[in-house]
Formats: structure tokens, C-alpha cells, sequence
């Protein structure tokens, strides 16, 4: 079995879903495994892991990024858990980053960036997503049950050195009650790192049932405790992409608002995951999966592989339905789908 990329050939119509929207970025889940254990993610105990035998080896996800790519997915994020925990990562991204991708990234917590940020770029990782919630010792500590916000930090500089990855970005997810007292810390390192700080609306994802929607702390109102300090303008970005930026007016730096609650972009979405046991989520909030691991293992061609994928795709869901009656979170805790 070559690694050689399959362009699309001719006769391989590009993924759509049944709404009419192009398919062509992949989130890729490569375990559910992570160090941390933050407390809006899953409890101090952690969860029931997923079985080895379950979870894709590396010839695995790589042949089925292939096939992927084959249908026309041109980007893809490597996520977890965390994905730095798995054994070798910096082989996997390898193998992947010479697929022919158009962009290959990753969302990490950090904690094991200093040790393999030279390896993940050279394995041909662009991109970075850094997960930092707070920008105190002791709140990091508190919200990860981990006492290790230094090495994370040491993480994001390490990566600072190289002048061919895109902009940095780090993440925090924004809770009420939790996240205003770090905004205007996290405006400041905003303009004195090169990094662009993104905030997240929380989302009803987590270990726990204990999510309610007064206690998202919404992108409208974190710009408009970080305007009272700094007059921002609106970044026109990518229709696909996910966060909504602005700039400081003074042009020192960036700050981006993902907020999938109260401002929902499921319209542009162009976004399927595959988790590391090898299920096909066509959403975030999907209530069912598809399996591509039984068919992989049972010797499946790349054709039959296409036909399964492209028939989960034609079902993907309009939309997430936060805050409608109906609805019900996926059983798979966000630790196990992926940022
Ligand atoms: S919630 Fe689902 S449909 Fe909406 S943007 Fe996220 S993945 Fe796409």
C-alpha cells in the first residue's frame, strides 16, 4: 500500500452533505487519552479509556486520511485527549504531513511542546492551538487539576522561534464566573506575544450533565470588557473558519471569539472528525456514528471505504441544537471527539 497521495481523480465528485456544503476539513482524534484534567472536561478520575485493540494504529489513520483526501478533505487537525500523549506522534505526523495536505495542524494542551515542537515541525505541522484557559499559576492549577501552566508557557515560546508555522493561537474556554477576571490579561498578552488569543464559548460537551447556559460567558461580552480598555476593529476572515477576529485599533495584535452558542456558525460548516477508534462523527454534536475501523479491518477497498464515508456525509446535521428542546448531548465525552 503506497502513501502516495490519491489526488482526486477525475471521476470523484468532492464530498457534499445533503445541505449543499462542501466537506473538505478533518478533525483526526489519534487518542483519548490526555494528562490534564480539567474540570469543564471530565472529572479527577478521568473516564473509561478506550481499549487498545480499539484505537486506529498509524498505517490505519494514514490509509484512511488517504482515502479522505481522495474525496477532496484537503485540511486536517490532529487532535485527542491529548494528542502529544500518544507514543511516537511526531512518526504519525510525519506519515500524514506527506500525504499532500493542504494544511496539517494540531490543538494541544501544551504541556509536551518544548519536547517536540522542533519534530512536529519538521513532521510538516503548520498550525497550532494551544489550549490556556488562564493566564494564573494557581487558576491553571485549579481549572486542570495540574500544576503545570510553566511548561505550557515554555511550549508557546518554543514555537515562537520558527518563521514558517501560521500565527500561534491559544484557546480558553469562557465560563462565567471563571474567565473575566483573565480577560484583560489575556488582551495584554495578546499584544505583547505574537499570539493570537481566542476565546471559546463553553459548550455542553463535558464528563459531566452539569452544563447550563447562563453559565456561558458570551464572545459579545468579553469584547466588550476588553473595549473598555482597547477599542477593537473586525478582521475579515476565512467564511469557513470557525472564529471571529478583531484587532486591536492600535494594531497590536489579535484576539479571535469561537462562539458556537450564542452565535452558531453551523451554515459554513465544512467540518467532519474521525475519533481514535476510527468513528465517523459528522458532527460535534452528533448523536450516532458511523464505523470505519470493522470495515478497514475486514480488508474493505478504498472504493467501499468512499462509499461509506460519502453516504455518513449526505446525513450530516444541519445544525447543533444547544438550547432547543430536543436536545441531547452525544454520549462520547469531549475528551474522546476532539477539538
Ligand atoms: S456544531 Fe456541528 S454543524 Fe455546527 S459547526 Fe460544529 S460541527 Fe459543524
Amino acid at each position: 500500500m503506497s502513501n502516495e497521495a490519491t489526488p482526486i481523480s477525475g471521476n470523484i465528485e468532492p464530498l457534499m452533505d445533503g445541505h449543499g456544503r462542501p466537506i473538505n476539513d478533518l478533525r483526526v482524534s489519534v487518542t483519548d487519552l490526555c494528562n490534564l484534567r480539567c474540570q469543564y472536561c471530565m472529572p479527577a478520575e478521568g473516564v473509561e479509556w478506550l481499549s487498545h485493540d480499539s484505537i486506529l494504529d498509524f498505517e490505519e489513520i494514514t490509509r484512511l486520511i488517504r482515502v479522505f483526501i481522495s474525496l477532496g478533505i484537503s485540511t486536517v487537525r490532529l487532535t485527542g485527549g491529548e494528542p502529544l500523549v500518544r507514543r511516537d506522534f511526531p512518526t504519525l505526523a510525519g506519515m500524514i504531513g506527506k500525504l499532500g495536505l493542504d494544511d496539517l495542524s494540531i490543538t494541544t494542551n501544551g504541556f509536551y511542546l518544548e519536547r517536540d515542537a522542533d519534530a512536529l515541525v519538521a513532521a510538516g505541522i503548520r498550525r497550532f492551538n494551544v489550549s490556556l484557559d488562564t493566564l494564573t499559576r494557581e487558576r491553571y492549577a485549579e481549572i486542570t487539576r495540574r500544576d503545570v501552566f510553566d511548561r505550557v508557557i515554555a511550549g508557546l515560546g518554543a514555537l515562537e522561534k520558527f518563521d514558517n508555522i501560521g500565527t500561534i493561537k491559544t484557546n480558553a474556554v469562557a465560563m462565567r464566573g471563571f474567565t473575566e477576571q483573565d480577560v484583560l490579561a489575556f488582551a495584554e498578552f495578546a499584544r505583547k506575544r505574537p499570539y493570537q488569543v481566542r476565546f471559546i464559548e463553553y459548550m455542553p460537551l463535558g464528563g459531566g450533565d452539569d452544563w447550563r447556559a447562563e453559565e456561558v460567558l458570551t464572545g459579545a461580552e468579553i469584547r466588550e470588557l476588553i473595549e473598555q480598555r482597547y477599542p477593537l476593529v473586525p478582521v475579515i476572515v476565512d467564511p469557513h473558519a470557525t472564529a471571529r477576529v478583531w484587532r486591536f485599533a492600535d494594531g497590536v495584535g489579535e484576539v479571535g471569539f469561537i462562539n458556537p452558542v450564542s452565535e452558531p456558525f453551523c451554515g459554513s460548516c465544512d467540518r467532519i472528525r474521525m475519533t481514535a477508534d476510527g468513528k465517523l462523527r459528522t458532527c460535534l454534536f452528533s448523536l450516532y456514528e458511523t464505523d470505519l475501523r470493522e470495515p478497514l479491518r475486514a480488508g474493505a477497498s478504498d472504493d467501499e471505504l468512499r462509499k461509506v464515508i460519502r453516504d455518513a456525509v449526505w446525513r450530516k446535521e444541519l445544525k447543533h441544537q444547544i438550547g432547543d428542546a430536543g436536545f441531547r448531548k452525544p454520549e462520547r465525552p469531549m475528551s474522546s471527539i476532539g477539538g
